[in-house]
């Protein structure tokens, strides 16, 4: 993988912006100073599934941080799982998130699944979706449609750009429960006022099951919120399922898929019960899956084990 010497990890600090100069070592300056701008692989992802084009888009890295207790929020089991990242390569000190939403070109429209931080996060090295879907080729005003898996600001925020729509030709959709309970809260955050109260007569609702395009299906995943849906995308005899936040910790929810939880997930009880059979499903299936937190580029396939799942993570191809 390292064509020029510098490690994976280096060149995420390199990205991330944080101890540039320690993370350097040996390297030119010229390197030093370039490299910021675009991560890796310049943050897209582009492969087929049957006869669509997908793209995964990264929103950008967190600067490295405490895995715990986000990542793992039963206080009793940390040990534990501070342990199994360790023993995977882990650091659970210099845990780095990542966000991956996803377009769907089906040939006829294209479908973005979720959006990212919004040009907000830039200066936090997130909110890079928009700048990557361009990098990737695409113009926001090519995108018919975006679907939100649930309401958290990291899924939502890139829906609006300085007050505006950032993909001004879309249709907005979103599950019908998940979208009232964020619109009717008592004090919604500036996120929500802005890309869902704000643009509510472009929002078409779903119910679990429906259709968000030719394709493509919300999937019922309640747990992380109580209308979270996961995207199911099938063309011909592919089907790959991008769980949102539903996914979890592409390490932790599924070798402990029948007690972790995380500490966004709202209802901890219920997330398990939907993580179990989710995951299931796509290793019964043997599809694609993506993690929205997961490791760029988030990509892999479910093995299933005695009572848990292991991560198999997609090879980039360049074909
Ligand atoms: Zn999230």
């Amino acid at each position: 993988m390292a064509k020029s010497g510098i490690s994976r990890r280096d060149a995420l600090k390199l990205v991330g912006g944080a101890g540039v100069a320690a993370a350097t070592g040996g390297l030119s300056l010229g390197l030093a100073q370039a490299a910021p701008a675009t991560p890796n692989g310049a943050g897209f992802y582009r492969f087929k599934l049957g006869e669509y084009t997908l793209t995964l888009l990264s929103d950008g890295q967190t600067a490295p941080g405490n895995a715990f207790p986000n990542q793992g929020a039963n206080a009793a089991e940390q040990p534990k799982y501070e342990q199994f990242m360790r023993d995977n390569f882990q650091d659970p000190t210099k845990f780095v998130n990542n966000f991956i939403p996803m377009l769907v070109d089906t040939g006829r429209s294209k479908i973005l699944i979720d959006t990212g931080n919004g040009i907000g996060g830039l200066s936090r090295g997130v909110g890079r979706t928009l700048q990557h879907l361009q990098a990737s080729g695409v113009k926001p005003e090519d995108i018919n449609t975006v679907f939100l898996t649930h309401g958290h600001g990291d899924h939502i925020t890139g829906l609006t750009s300085d007050g505006k729509p950032t993909y001004p030709n879309a249709r907005l959709v979103m599950g019908e429960a998940e979208y009232n309970f964020w619109t009717t809260q008592a004090n919604p955050s500036d996120s929500v006022k802005a890309n869902l109260i704000g643009l509510k007569d472009r929002f078409t609702l779903l119910k679990a099951g429906e259709g968000i395009a030719p394709g493509l299906t919300a999937v019922a995943t309640p747990g992380h919120t109580a209308g979270h849906m996961a995207v199911m995308v099938a063309s011909g005899n592919a089907g790959l399922m991008h769980f949102g936040d539903a996914g979890g910790h592409f390490l932790l929810s599924l070798r402990y898929p029948n007690e972790h939880y995380l500490g966004f997930d709202s209802d901890k009880e219920q997330v398990v019960k939907t993580r179990v059979q989710m995951f299931g499903k796509a290793a019964d299936e043997k599809l694609l899956v993506v993690g929205y937190h997961y490791f760029w580029p988030g990509m892999g396939y479910l093995r299933k084990k005695d009572n848990y799942f292991e991560f198999v993570p997609a090879f980039f191809n360049f074909s």
